[in-house]
């Protein structure tokens, strides 16, 4: 059986604390593959190797670290294909939907190709009598960053290559139930001539986690998985006075107004609800129908959500795969039974579906529940499976204040005609990132990624500005060369002249 192993000082660790995890191929059931958990002597030795590394990766010139990033994107580039595979064995997500996330996280490689740009500092002159003062950003150290299983390439990329173009060396602990992606994005920055040690691996669950978490020698932790972990890595990085971003779930909501486009509406549903099976803390998994389009809308959904092919992500006409792990199958079927138990109607009922051939894969249809009210657990709960809600508001206003009492606030979407109404919601949601029309409003690189509330612990949104923010701490020179004429002892405090 295959072996994922660490990476450590640019070279392959093999797993010595003898603990190993399984990972499965979601489309067939059976464990093809075994991952090594890292004990706490093999994280901390993943972080003496990035720290070793920081003695000259910090000073390294802003040339040298665009040299390998620029490489790097190349051999990113030539290996989209082998890491979308990759993606799809362990996932589960069919093999367009991972050369989408593959796409996205190079985008973040490029931007950190453009890091003598987004890290120039300020100047300015004659603040007072021969005295310029300038503001300049330097690197944190070892930064770590801890990643879900959703996004096996994509996360990972949100973080550790604009980290290291800032200067800073990286260990990256991936999700334990798809270990292999990671794996690869790493070994191919060390042939990009990346030096050894800058950027680490370290596989494991949450005894790699809470030792990242406490190392001493790890400066700052980014972090994006499920709100209880990511309440829990905030609340401790920051106890043990590390800086830490934490993304954490979502449950969003596309309000559609009765202006709306309904067949563009119903599209951008069926597209958000159920691509990647659901588990994209950006899918849609509530639709707030205003003003009695409900039913013309449902039609529409359930049209469209009939003719998704359900299948292994290999096989090249599947459009949705199936669930990480049977556990989480059954969990998200439940939802489904206790929505029905609990008042909601049941248009389609995707629970005990299976695909032929593949009987032991973690397989589950399309559900779409109408009437939901905020008090069932279908919907106070983040799913994280193709389900999606339907709420009935007569107005505008009872539709945004619904919106705006959830718990979270990662995206959400408006779909109408009317520019004045897609304003207003703009200004008034409580969510980090919001689309007009646009279902999955997942920034571009060079802006940045983040929710509110719930779906966030921390101050700074990922990559893009606050991106380079988080990774860099501000120093501010002042610097005053005398003339000959300047002279005498002063007690008084500094002010310009
Ligand atoms: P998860 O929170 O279970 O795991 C995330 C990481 O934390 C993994 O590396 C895991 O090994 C580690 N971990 C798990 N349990 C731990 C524990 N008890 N102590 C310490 N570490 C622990 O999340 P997941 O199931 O892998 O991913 C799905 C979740 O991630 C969803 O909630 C989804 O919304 C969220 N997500 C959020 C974003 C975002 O940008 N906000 C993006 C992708 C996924």
């Amino acid at each position: 059986m295959k072996t994922v192993n660490h990476w450590i000082g640019g070279k392959p660790v093999e797993g010595v604390s003898g603990n190993f995890g399984p990972v499965t191929d979601p489309a067939t059931g059976q464990v093809t593959t075994q991952v090594a958990l890292a004990s706490v002597e093999e994280v901390d030795a993943a972080v003496a190797s990035a720290k070793a590394a920081y003695g000259t990766w910090g000073t390294a010139s802003l040339a040298a670290r665009t040299t390998v990033l620029f490489k790097y994107r190349a051999l990113l580039d030539s290996h989209r294909d082998e890491i979308a595979a990759l993606i799809t064995a362990e996932h589960g997500k069919v093999h367009s939907d991972a050369l989408g996330e593959v796409a996205r996280g190079v985008e973040i490689v490029e931007l950190a190709c453009g890091i003598p740009t987004l890290l120039k500092g300020e100047l300015s002159t004659q603040v007072s009598t021969r005295v310029d003062v300038a503001s300049i950003r330097q690197p944190l150290g070892v930064v770590a960053g801890i990643v879900p299983f959703n996004f096996p390439a994509m996360v990972p990329m949100w973080m550790f290559p604009l980290a290291i173009a800032c200067g800073n060396t990286f260990v990256l602990k991936p999700s334990e139930k798809v270990p292999s992606a990671a794996r690869r994005l790493v070994e191919l920055a060390t042939e990009a001539g990346l030096p050894d040690g800058v950027l680490n691996l370290v596989n494991g669950d949450k005894v790699a986690v809470d030792r990242l978490l406490e190392n001493p020698d790890v400066a700052a932790v980014s972090f994006v998985g499920s709100t209880p972990i990511a309440r829990h890595v905030f609340a401790t990085g920051t106890a043990n006075g590390k800086r830490v971003q934490a993304l954490g779930g979502a449950k969003n909501h596309m309000l559609v107004l009765p202006d709306a486009d309904l067949d563009a509406a119903a599209d951008a549903a069926v597209s958000a609800a159920y691509g990647s099976a659901g588990e994209r803390c950006m899918a849609i998994s509530a639709v707030v129908a205003v003003g009695g389009i409900a039913d013309t809308l449902i039609e529409k959904i359930t049209e469209r959500a009939v003719k998704i092919k359900i299948g292994p992500g290999n096989v090249p006409d599947s459009e949705m795969g199936p669930l990480i792990t049977k556990a989480h199958r059954d969990k998200v079927a439940s939802y489904v039974h206790g929505a029905s138990a609990q008042g909601a109607e049941v248009v389609l009922d995707g629970t005990g579906y299976t695909v032929e051939g593949h009987e032991d894969g973690h397989w589950i249809g399309l559900s779409l529940l109408d009437r939901v009210s905020t008090e069932m657990d279908a919907y106070r709960d983040e799913i994280f499976g193709p389900v999606l809600c339907v709420l009935r508001t007569d107005t505008y206003e009872e539709a945004i204040e619904l919106i705006n009492s959830s718990r979270w606030g990662n995206g959400t979407a408006i779909f109408t005609r009317d520019g004045g109404a897609a304003r207003r919601f703009q200004l008034e949601v409580e969510a980090g990132m919001v689309g007009v029309n646009v279902p999955i409003p997942v920034p571009v690189g060079y802006h940045s990624f983040g929710g509110w509330k719930e779906s966030i612990f921390g101050d700074h949104h990922i990559y893009g500005n606050d991106g380079v923010n988080f990774y860099t701490r501000g120093k501010v020179v002042t610097t005053r060369w005398p003339d000959p004429s300047d002279g005498g002892v002063d007690l008084g405090f500094p002010t310009s002249s």
